[in-house]
């Protein structure tokens, strides 16, 4: 870049100043050096001064400058770094040196014109794409949080709040509530006056809702019709009821809509934890039976009354069976091919967990896991699990067949710092590679406890096992902790791939997923699959590999091994799906 200067942070005592200058001019550059002497100084310089790179070196006082790397990420700091080494070192150190942040090291000793040119050069595309992947963050998370009429949280945003209250509220004791609101006859607004008058009694319906809650209350359109208010710390039943009480008069008043008149009724269901649930899934259940209890006695507002006796026996039986269902041997694993886009070939499987229930049948993962988490029983499933994974690992390579495995965990899972001797003892049991382990875990899993879960995705990430993220871009995450958590994998949910084809936005969401995940180096993998079009659609936008009903739906092992006997995606060198066999794709299962 002709003209440009660079501006460059010097943090490298003891290294001779004028040789890297002259290094820099004889290299092109035209620089404007800034020095720093301590660690201290360094910072406080970085975060002050938009600096192209920063050159830092192994003495500098108080900490020594590698010490400073995860000072610089704490902080946020995205300024590249050029690491420099007093003494040529080993490749572990380069490595650990790199891993903490450096866009770039070496020796003080390789220091010529071409190298450190080198090496500013990178830093600087490194600068442009981090930044790239910074503003696609935000675009995305505005896209996946916020509800784009009323620019109110969405359900998924409410969801990931109602957790983290529920989770401090555990450790505190205190209680938290959840407001369901319904408005009445909206439908029938939206359908005689037209939709954009619809639009226009959401937004104001959403002002007037705004005013009645406290700043620290979320509101939330969860869905046309549907809001919720999330009072995070100490609401008794009598607070929600008094919130209730203000939603309602809030609304009352008539509207004037195209300049007519109208009055809007609403109901509201109040569910409290821990009375009423202990997640955030339960909680919103029991408000939204408690809404339409309000709206069917015409009550205004109602507290939720209590379970359905006949629902809360059967889960029950369901409970003490499922303890029972581990050591039965009732559970089964089942398996859905993974395909890479670049070779057209299946690339490895997930493992989805099944109970064969002597009297209810197959029993899908929806509706036992849920209760082997609230009972505990998920630490023996997770283990039989893990093993059965593995094993079944191990027997495809004895047939020559390379298949990865993915493996879902429950969020306690990671909290549990024991986790990684576990993986490491089953592993060696069955003589699979850790790189061909990878463990599928959510966002909350990692927002509920992030410290902890760090430590263990760290441990087993230096195993060699690989880590993926699941249903990706529904909860609220930060890319700075999946670049922190040496994550390798992102699993684009597939709410947005099922629909990308006739919704724009979650196209739009699913493209800022792929490139956003590229642009950080990470595996990405679409799941929910169903057509063609979404496949070509996928691959045009440089997705890694998909899973999904097109190419077959989860299958027990032996049906599977048939599958791959006959499947053109396993076989074949397959670059383009028109000429795969239609019928033959999807299997009954
Ligand atoms: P998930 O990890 O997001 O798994 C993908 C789910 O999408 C599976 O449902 C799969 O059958 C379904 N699916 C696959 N392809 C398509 C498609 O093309 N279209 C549609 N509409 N759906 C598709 P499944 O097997 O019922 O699992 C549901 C959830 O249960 C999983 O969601 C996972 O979160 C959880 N789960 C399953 N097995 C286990 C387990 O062993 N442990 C834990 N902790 N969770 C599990
Ligand atoms: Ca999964
Ligand atoms: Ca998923």
């Amino acid at each position: 870049m002709p003209g440009r200067v660079e501006k460059i942070l010097l943090a490298a005592p003891g290294i001779d100043e004028d040789a890297i200058a002259a290094a820099l001019l004889a290299a092109g550059f035209t620089v404007e050096l800034h020095s720093a002497g301590t660690a201290v100084d360094a910072l406080e310089a970085i975060t002050e001064h938009d600096f192209d790179c920063a050159i830092l070196g192994e003495d500098l006082p108080d900490d020594g400058g590698e010490a400073l790397l995860p000072d610089l990420q704490g902080h946020g700091i995205e300024t590249p770094v050029i690491f420099l080494f007093n003494e040529p070192v080993q490749t572990a150190r380069a490595m650990r040196v790199m891993r903490a942040g450096a866009s770039d090291c070496f020796a003080i000793s390789e220091l010529t014109p071409e190298r450190i040119g080198r090496a500013v050069v990178m830093a600087r595309r490194y600068h442009i794409a981090r930044n790239k992947a910074i503003d696609a963050e935000k675009r995305l998370a505005m896209q996946t949080l916020f509800d784009p009429l009323t620019n109110l949280p969405n359900r998924g945003l409410f969801f990931d709040r109602t957790d983290r209250a529920l989770s401090v509220s555990r450790r505190d004791g205190r209680e938290v509530a959840i407001l369901m609101l319904d408005l009445h006859r909206f439908r029938d607004i939206n359908n005689v006056l037209s939709h954009k008058a619809g639009d226009q009694l959401l937004r104001e319906v959403t002002e007037r809702l705004r005013e009645a809650v406290r700043t620290s209350d979320t509101l939330a359109r969860l869905g046309a019709d549907e809001f919720a208010v999330l009072m995070p710390t100490g609401a008794s039943a009598a607070g929600a009821m008094g919130m209730a009480d203000r939603l309602l008069s809030a609304l009352m008043a008539p509207y004037t809509i195209h300049g007519q008149k109208i009055a809007v009724g609403a109901s509201v269901g109040i569910a409290v934890s821990p009375k009423h649930g202990m997640d955030s899934s339960t909680l919103l259940r029991h408000a939204e039976s408690a809404c339409l209890d309000a709206k069917r006695d015409n009550s205004g507002y109602a507290i939720f009354a209590g379970d359905d006796p006949t629902e809360s026996l059967r889960q029950l039986s369901l409970a003490s069976d499922l303890r029972n269902a581990v050591d039965n041997n009732e559970l089964v694993l089942f398996y859905q091919p993974k395909i890479s886009f670049e070779t057209g070939h299946v690339c490895g499987v997930e493992a989805l967990t099944r109970w064969r229930h002597p009297e209810h049948g197959l029993v899908p993962p929806d509706r036992f896991i849920p209760l082997a988490e609230q009972t505990g029983v998920i630490e023996p499933l997770t283990t039989w699990l893990l093993n059965e994974a593995l094993r079944q690992r191990s027997i495809w390579s004895g047939q020559g067949l390379n298949l990865p495995v993915s493996v879902n965990l429950s969020p306690a899972t990671l909290q549990d710092e024991s986790f990684p001797d576990q993986i490491a003892e089953l592993l060696s049991r069955w003589d699979v590679p850790p790189t061909d382990l990878i463990l599928e875990i959510t966002e909350s899993a990692i927002m509920s406890d992030v410290m902890r879960a760090t430590r263990t995705v760290s441990r087993l990430n230096d195993m060699g096992v690989h880590i993926s993220i699941d249903d990706f871009g529904t909860g609220y995450t930060s890319f700075s902790y999946i670049r922190k958590l040496a994550v390798r994998e992102i699993k684009v949910d597939k709410s947005f791939v099922l629909n990308m084809r006739t919704v724009n936005d979650d196209a739009v969401i699913v493209r800022t997923i792929i490139e956003m995940g590229k642009s950080l180096g990470l595996n990405v993998v679409a799941e929910g699959v169903e057509d063609e079009e979404t496949w070509n659609a996928l691959q045009s936008l440089g997705c890694n590999s998909c899973q999904g009903y097109f190419i077959s739906e989860p299958l027990d092992a032996q049906t599977l091994d048939l599958w791959l006997a006959e499947s053109r995606w396993r076989t074949a060198p397959v670059g383009n799906v028109e000429q795969l066999p239609r019928g033959g794709l999807r299997s009954a299962g």
